[in-house]
């Protein structure tokens, strides 16, 4: 039971090692085959309880919506009407995930909320019922709740858990453009016909934690429409692939952060220190088997 009224919880980053459209759904949504893992790079969220009834939600970057479009926001409503309220809450996010950078941002922000305020005041809801109430809020919420590595059918919300790559060295690249999701998936041409082994035998490395192979077969569809339009990403790709230690590259969702895959942490060091000053955001960090989790 938690006593205190202030509480501290993190949610880590995700990438997409593998991310193909199987077709579009007559919903507007389309389905994929994708395989996340999560990265050891996080927001902070504080939050508080108030004795005033409502919900506030302030953060640290000034592109990120403090209304009741956040996803901090809608997570806490959701749960808020499912329990039938539970008093207030100030949220403060501390936000270091790049914004509309294909990472999750958002997505991981709001799965913190959901453990967070079910912890904060005790609302004994089980792991099932939050991933119910965070995938009707975002495709991607399900995984960051659950963390490590797996792989996405569905809009990305079915999941099967897959074992994590035990700590291998990612440089992250985000060149400063930001891109809203709807308009990459509104620009694809889904291709006629597609591999469909390729993200079974993707998934089957996991079994192996063979990084090589999955390093090889690194594929997200979604950069044919965002390098067409961002041509410069591409060539940013093409540099760090040539990166002395780089086993891959590729960018992470809808983009446009590219990751790459080191060989180790002191070629993923000299990595950074090529890129750092060249481009917005570089950041130097490792696969992460943990979604959320509370700090001390
Ligand atoms: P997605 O793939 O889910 O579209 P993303 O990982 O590319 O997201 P996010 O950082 O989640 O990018 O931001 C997408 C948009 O979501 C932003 O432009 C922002 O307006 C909105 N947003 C709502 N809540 C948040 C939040 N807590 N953190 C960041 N962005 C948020």
């Amino acid at each position: 039971m938690t006593t205190t009224d202030t509480i501290k919880v993190s949610g880590n980053a995700k990438i997409n090692l593998y991310l193909d459209v199987v077709g579009k759904r007559a919903d507007g949504y389309h389905n994929i085959e994708t395989i996340f893992h999560s990265v050891a790079l996080n927001d902070e969220l504080i939050l508080a309880k108030r004795a005033k009834k409502g919900i506030s939600v302030n953060c640290t970057h000034p592109d990120v919506p403090t209304d009741k479009q956040n996803l901090v926001y809608k997570a806490a409503q959701a749960l808020y009407e499912t329990v039938g309220g539970f008093g207030g809450i100030d949220i403060h996010i501390n936000k270091r995930i790049p914004v509309a950078a294909g990472l999750a941002g958002g997505s991981t922000n709001a799965a913190a909320t959901l453990i967070g305020v079910n912890e904060l005041f005790d609302l004994g809801l089980p792991d099932k019922v939050l991933s119910q109430i965070g995938g009707q809020l975002g495709a991607d919420i399900p995984f960051c709740l659950h963390g490590g590595a797996a792989f996405g059918t569905g809009i990305g919300d079915v999941l099967e858990t897959l074992r994590p790559l035990q700590d291998i060295s990612v440089i992250l690249i985000n060149s400063g453009i930001q891109i809203q999701t709807k308009s990459v998936f509104d620009k694809l041409h889904i291709p006629l016909t597609r591999n469909e082994n390729k993200g079974i035998i993707v998934k089957s490395y996991f079994e192996t934690g063979d990084i090589t192979g999955i390093a090889e077969n690194l594929f997200n569809l979604l950069e044919i429409p965002v390098f067409k339009k961002n041509t410069n990403l591409s060539k940013l790709k093409n540099e760090v692939s040539k990166q002395e230690g780089c086993l891959g590259v590729l960018m992470s969702g809808s983009g446009a952060t590219l990751f790459a895959l080191m060989e180790n942490d002191s070629a993923a060091q000299q990595c950074m220190n090529y890129f750092k000053n060249r481009v917005s955001f570089c950041f130097n960090t490792q696969t992460s088997c943990i979604g959320v989790f509370i700090d001390d």
